[in-house]
């Protein structure tokens, strides 16, 4: 069993000491191994011994993406590379590469924090759990392997790709839990309609979500193609990858964080101050008990909001919200802020189109550009082009009278845009830099 009601089902003061000990056991750990981090920890006023009181976490200093990238690839690793079993990084399509180290203790952490996200999306010991995230150095793979081995299911570590195989064995084995990010979900959903093996005649019932942003209109679309419920999941490579919050299958409405292994604060992006409870900012998060590269206060960049009331499933955990976007990927199309996860949403009110598009912005002049290619469904398709541009102009209408931007719409073909098996590109900004 890996429901680990001591710490998921928790008081809040009890947590909130067993947070404060932590914390401060790792402020140590920091000031002695990381001397970057002594350095920040003296700049900040703060003694090795740490703070007194959790409310005294803001005047922790901060950690940001360049901290990382800046000390690439070992200078923040606090332990010798002998005690270091395992490296991941992340995918580093936006520069260096981001270093994941873990101890054997970090490892055993991160499989505990895996598998209490596979148990809460109901998979059991006689589940068939197929891994369709990428084994490798993505962490995706590892961490559900991971944790789904705890709970004793029975793992399938298919990996991403080659979708027809996936649909193969998935009607073979009999797979009843399926885990890979939410695009890929719909390319294996569309791939088995295709080949008339709809997934929804499978005996998946559920699947397990995240790695990237999408949203309920997505979600509603994957539960409808595949018939399935499907749970939410949240990590990054910088925190130890997935398994830092989770949805539970009671609930499905906001993610458990893992409280005892990670402090979560929502800061003001522009301030740097923190907000209370409900308000939607930047997701902060320190790691309290790593040991190869915990991190104080990262700076995530995704932007949610917290809540703490009592959940349906029993835990106290307090639950992240749905990601609504990073601060680094909203765009600012003639000074109106717009997320790509706003149009997607839209989409779904449109049934002549897929939610298959790719956003692409160019600056015109002194303007910018907002290009939107969404695919057509098939019958809309071959009604000709009347039909297409009528389409394309109620869509245009559409995020114009919610968003208030005009937006070029463009109906591509079916099955023209590629297809995700990780993570979806959703967005090339050409707009000079
Ligand atoms: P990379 O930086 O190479 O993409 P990561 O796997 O570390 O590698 O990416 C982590 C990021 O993925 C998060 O900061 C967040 O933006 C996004 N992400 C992860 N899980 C979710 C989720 N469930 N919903 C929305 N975004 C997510
Ligand atoms: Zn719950």
């Amino acid at each position: 069993m890996a429901w680990n009601k001591e710490f998921e089902c928790m008081s809040l003061d009890d947590l909130q000491r067993f947070q404060l000990k932590k914390l401060n056991e790792t402020i140590s750990w920091l000031y002695e191994k990381v001397p970057p981090y002594r350095k920040k920890l003296d700049d900040a006023g703060i003694k090795p011994e740490g703070i007194k009181s959790l409310e005294k976490m803001q005047e922790l200093p901060f950690t940001v993406k360049a901290d990382l990238t800046g000390n690439y690839p070992f200078g923040l690793c606090a332990v010798p590379l002998k005690e270091v079993v395992r490296l991941h990084a992340s995918s580093g399509t936006t520069g260096k590469p981001v270093t994941g180290p873990y101890t054997a203790d970090d490892l055993e952490q991160w499989t505990e924090c895996m598998a209490r996200l596979v148990w809460a999306a109901g998979v059991r010991e006689e589940d068939i759990f197929q891994n369709a995230f990428g084994h490798g150095l993505f962490t995706g793979g590892m961490g559900h392997h991971q944790g789904a081995t705890r709970i004793g299911c029975t793992v399938v570590p298919t990996s991403s790709g080659m979708t027809e195989r996936q649909i193969l064995l998935m009607k073979d084995f009999g797979t009843t839990a399926i885990g890979c990010t939410p695009s890929y979900a719909l390319t294996i959903a569309e791939r088995a309609e295709e080949i008339g093996m709809p997934v929804k005649d499978l005996r998946v019932r559920v699947g397990l979500f995240g790695a990237e942003p999408w949203t309920l209109a997505m979600r509603s679309e994957i539960e409808e193609r595949m018939g399935i419920k499907a749970t939410n999941n949240y990590g990054l490579t910088e925190l130890g990858g997935p398994g830092v919050a989770f949805e539970c299958v009671e609930a499905r409405d906001g993610m458990h964080i893992n409280e005892d292994h990670f402090i979560a604060e929502i800061i003001d992006p522009i301030t740097l101050q923190p907000l209370p409870l409900g308000e939607k900012g930047e997701l902060v998060l320190t790691a309290v008990q790593r040991r190869a590269m915990p991190l104080l206060r990262f700076r995530t960049k995704d932007i949610t909001s917290l809540t703490r009331e009592k959940c349906p499933c029993g835990r106290t955990l307090v639950k992240m919200g749905r990601i609504v976007g990073r601060t680094d990927d909203m765009l600012i199309i003639n000074g109106v802020n717009v997320f790509p996860s706003q149009i997607e949403s839209l989409l779904k009110d449109i049934p002549e189109v897929e939610i298959q598009y790719l956003i692409v912005v160019r600056k015109k002049k002194h303007l910018d550009e907002l290009n939107l290619k969404v695919e057509a469904r098939r019958e809309v398709y071959e009604a000709g082009p009347e039909k297409i541009a009528e389409i394309a102009k109620k869509i245009d209408d559409y995020i114009k009278g919610i968003m208030g931007i005009r937006v070029l719409v463009e109906l591509a073909a079916p099955k023209t845009l590629k297809r995700s098996e990780g993570k979806a590109v959703r967005v090339i900004d050409e707009r000079p830099k």
